[in-house]
């Protein structure tokens, strides 16, 4: 039985704790058809203090829990002496955690160290935001002639304060895949969450953007956890999740369906034009006044101007329907492109003579 049709679900603990442990939950979550039962043995831990994984005898745990049921079986690494014990153990599936990828020593030894292996290999996005660092951990696996590499988009850490564990910012998994479109895209809604609660609706966001699958945190007794207690699921919660969320297709033939979307993306279309004039001509009464501002000496920034602007603006587009946070981001790039014009202009520093 395929548990999401079409998609790839791997689903097991933060950390393999025990045998006895990982039994139970590949007893549980086998019937599933789950595509992989994953457990780290190396966690890294905030803080030294913190549980950091059972070490090196946890791989045999992990590897007789899944061919006890028949399931591949998939593990962290995060050096090369990882990888060798993990080829060692027959582990089938490999990925490389938040922390290491935004190391570029560190993915290149571990891809030096996987030359001639053949495991397919997961990366996961970097903690902060940086869609190149990503990217860069990806093409040294696939220069290394790593046969199978698959990107998890498993949430940032960034300064806003948010109910999430790691922000998603859909954004950046979707550019990859734009840069990266042959590349299978999993998502692990338990990372970004932090939470339990927050998981259904990740995962099915996840889906709904076609993202390939997913990665899960699932163990027999969360509330017990070693590592990532909050955030776990019991294989129970796993089924019901998994019969709650829905496959949405790429397109449909329908024919009501594809009269309504050409209509309205037409509408859409025109309305995207009409931003745009209206953008130009905003800019176009910028860089008139800083003509003036240039024949008068008055600086392009005007920081009270600029106060009032951010005030009015988000209450007019709240007004709207709109966010107040993404009104204020536009207009945050609005105010930058006009400040970039006004420097074109010649109303910014003093340039190097060329
Ligand atoms: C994990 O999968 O348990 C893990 C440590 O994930 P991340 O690298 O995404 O924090
Ligand atoms: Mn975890």
């Amino acid at each position: 039985m395929e548990p999401l049709k079409g998609k790839i679900v791997i689903a097991g603990p933060c950390s393999v704790e025990s045998l006895a442990q990982m039994r139970q939950v590949a007893r549980a979550l086998a019937p599933f058809g789950i595509a992989a039962l994953r457990g780290g043995v190396w966690k890294p831990r905030t803080r030294p203090g913190a549980f950091q994984g059972v070490g090196a005898r946890g791989l045999a745990w992990l590897k007789d829990a899944g061919r006890s049921v028949g399931l591949p079986v998939a593990c962290e690494v995060a050096d090369p002496g990882h990888v060798e014990q993990c080829l060692q153990h027959g582990i089938d599936i490999l990925w490389i955690g938040a922390r290491t990828t935004g190391s570029p020593f560190a993915v290149q030894a571990v891809a030096d160290a996987l030359k001639g292996a053949h495991v397919p290999v997961l990366v996961k996005n970097p903690m902060n935001p940086d869609l190149e660092l990503w990217i860069g951990a990806i093409e040294r696996l696939l220069a290394a002639g790593v046969p199978q590499v698959w990107a998890v988009h498993r949430g940032f850490s960034t300064w806003r304060r948010t109910a999430f564990r790691n922000e998603p910012l859909w954004r950046i998994p979707l550019d990859l895949r734009r840069r990266l479109p042959k590349l299978p895209l999993l998502c692990d809604p338990s990372h970004i969450c932090g939470s339990r609660r927050l998981i259904p609706a990740i995962a099915q966001e996840a889906l709904d953007l076609l993202f390939d699958g997913l990665m899960l945190e699932v163990h027999p007794a969360p509330a017990r956890a070693l590592s990532d207690a909050s955030q776990q699921i019991t294989p129970t919660a796993f089924g019901r999740l998994l019969a709650r969320l829905k496959i949405k297709k790429a397109n449909s033939r329908v024919e009501d369906y594809r009269d309504h979307i050409r209509d309205l993306r037409e509408r859409i279309d025109d309305l995207d034009a009409q931003l745009l004039a209206v953008l130009g001509r905003r800019m176009a009464a910028v860089r008139e006044i800083s003509r003036y501002k240039r024949k008068y000496g008055v600086s392009a920034f005007q920081p009270g101007r600029w106060k009032q602007i951010v005030a009015s603006r988000t209450e007019a587009g709240v007004r709207q329907g709109l966010g107040a946070d993404f009104v204020l981001r536009i207009f945050q790039h609005v105010h930058e492109e006009a400040i970039r014009q006004q420097e074109q202009a010649g109303d910014g520093a003093p340039r190097e003579p060329s």
